[in-house]
């Protein structure tokens, strides 16, 4: 019994042909940038807060006014009269004037 039973392990070593196989597919899905390696790219990603500084403009929809991200006056704007341009010239296209404080 027990020599047979050495016999079958040596014959059919344990997850040899599954590591195999799963090495493989590890490799072909990081390299289609597939499933758990889409990941890596996404936790690299540090760009995202950055993003959030001056890259769009604040239009006021009561006063028809634009300004930069941080001006002042954003920050006393109501919530509900905030439009988000991404250019000074999108704004400027939809009637709106920029801030002479902040001057975008
Ligand atoms: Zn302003």
């Amino acid at each position: 019994m027990l020599t047979e039973g050495h016999a079958k392990l040596a014959t059919y070593p344990p997850n040899v042909k599954y590591t195999e196989d799963f090495t493989e597919l590890q490799e072909e899905a990081r390299a289609e940038k597939k499933g758990v390696w889409a990941y890596d790219s996404l936790s690299q990603g540090s760009a995202e807060g950055d993003r959030e500084e001056e890259t769009s403009y604040i239009g006021n929809s009561s006063t028809k006014k634009y300004h930069r991200e941080s001006c002042s006056a954003v920050l006393k704007m109501n919530e509900e009269n905030k439009v988000i341009f991404q250019t000074g010239e999108e704004a400027e296209t939809q009637g709106y004037e920029p801030c002479k404080r902040c001057n975008p």
